[in-house]
């Protein structure tokens, strides 16, 4: 195979990667890599430099053949050399450009709160809420808001810093040790916006408490701009100090929810979009059906999706994105809940129907079907009760859930395709094989 191969299964390689691994972790050693060559199973992975080839080498040499075995054959064997960046990749790396931009944000009523108040605080920081305190799950967007308020402040020409706390603690540790602190003080203390990422990382440190304790008393008093994110609430954050705890409460304090199903759309749509590739929507909907919990992964199962269809130079269907994300789900990513909206728009999907032709009054006999086996599905699989399960499906009431779930279990012992369909969607699903055995 030629370069362009090796440079098109190493996108698609990446796209599993970035998964798979923390996106410091990714922006450190990976995101400058690029596939050299591929030939009689050895496959050349570029590094920009030594140390970060050495360091692949080393210590993620299995992981990366793991990661290639999937997309090549069982014989790979990966070595790394200082190479090139390609100037103008042949594939374009979105995740390069992404920007985290307060245009690039997609706001919902997950996120409209801290979206709010971090366009505030970056236009008037200090006056408004201070300090601005950020939480919400993985991958969720605070720190996409947080270099947000960094790029704009800046442009407002405030001084901002971003750090993460573990680069807040390492710094302190490092000018405690070369006794350089007077620097340290000044460099955290001489800024309108003080931004520092995963706060939670403090917690327990008892000196780097204490030196953040004052570098915030001094701040605030001087009504410059505080902004912390969390992964949780300060007052969950485990070993860290009352008085830390309750000056995080001084301001805002604005959470992050997870998206919800338009909103995941929404998202895709927009990486799409910047990723300049044509995806069609029934691929969007399904990666947004199997992905709920996590933005990130959200985005790298997108990715994962374009690279393979170009790595096979096929056409990106919904069975294509399956395929693709089929090992992403089995090495054990966290398992999105099965949620009604998730099962009816699966079964939707599968029907080539919309769920909200599931919640109609429609009867023809496709529509009907799809809606009984939605009943069965979530009657059998899931924890809500008949009610609920009607109420989801346009308001039907209990017996017609009833009589469904009978319907569809008999109908599945005398129609074979039925059978097959209602499995593949169970598989889809990550569901186990039904009671009946089958
Ligand atoms: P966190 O810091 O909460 O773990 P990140 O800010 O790193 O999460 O977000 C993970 C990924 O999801 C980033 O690539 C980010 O751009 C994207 N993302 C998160 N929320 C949104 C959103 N509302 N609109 C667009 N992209 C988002
Ligand atoms: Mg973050």
């Amino acid at each position: 195979m030629g370069a362009r191969s090796a440079q098109e299964i190493w996108e698609a390689a990446l796209g599993e990667l970035q998964v798979q691994v923390t996106r410091s972790y990714y922006r450190t050693w990976l995101e400058k890599t690029t596939g050299l060559s591929y030939q009689d199973n050895r496959f050349i992975i570029g590094a920009p430099n030594t140390f970060v080839a050495e360091y692949l080498d080393k210590n993620q040499r299995s992981l990366i053949e793991k990661t290639l075995i999937g997309l090549t054959g069982p014989d790979i064997r990966v070595s790394f050399r200082v190479g090139p960046e390609p100037a103008a990749p042949a594939v374009s790396r979105p995740r390069h450009s992404l920007k985290y931009t307060f245009d690039s944000f997609v706001v919902s009523d997950s996120n409209r709160l801290a979206y709010a108040a971090a366009m505030s605080v970056a236009e008037n920081p200090g006056r408004s809420y201070n300090p601005l305190f950020l939480y919400g799950g993985v991958g969720l967007g605070k720190t996409h808001l947080m270099q947000a308020i960094y790029q704009a402040a800046r442009t407002n020409d405030f001084r901002a810093l971003y750090v993460s706390a573990e680069q807040f603690t390492n710094e302190f540790v490092t000018a405690v040790r070369e006794k350089s602190t007077e620097e340290f003080r000044t460099r955290f203390r001489s800024v309108d916006i003080l931004l520092i990422d995963d706060i939670q990382f403090i917690s327990g440190k008892e000196q780097t408490e204490e030196s953040f304790f004052h570098t915030f008393n001094e701040l605030h008093n001087a009504h410059r701009q505080i902004v912390l994110a969390s992964d949780r609430p300060p007052k969950s954050i485990s070993r860290l100090g009352d008085r830390l705890c309750s000056r995080f409460e001084w301001g805002l304090i604005a959470d992050i929810q997870p998206p919800d199903f338009d909103t995941r759309l929404a998202i895709l749509q927009a990486k799409a979009e910047q990723e300049k590739a044509n995806v069609p929507i029934e691929v969007l909907e399904f990666i947004a059906n199997r992905i709920q919990e996590n933005i990130r992964e959200l985005e790298g199962s997108l990715h994962r999706a374009i690279a393979y269809a170009r790595l096979f130079r096929a056409l990106l269907t919904p069975e294509l994105a399956a395929r693709a994300l089929e090992d992403i789900a089995s090495k054990g990513a966290k398992r999105a809940p099965l949620t009604p909206e998730l099962v009816i728009a699966t079964v939707a999907n599968s029907f080539q129907l919309t769920p909200d032709d599931l919640k109609s009054r429609k009867r023809d006999r496709l529509t009907a079907q799809a809606r009984q086996v939605a009943m069965y599905l979530l009657k059998e699989a899931t924890t809500c009760s008949l009610a609920q399960i009607g109420l989801e499906l346009g308001h039907r009431d209990h017996s017609t859930v009833v009589h469904a779930s009978r319907k569809i279990a008999v109908d599945m012992d005398n129609d074979p395709y039925l059978r097959r369909k209602v499995l593949d969607i169970e598989q889809g699903l990550n569901l186990k094989p039904g009671p009946r055995g089958y």
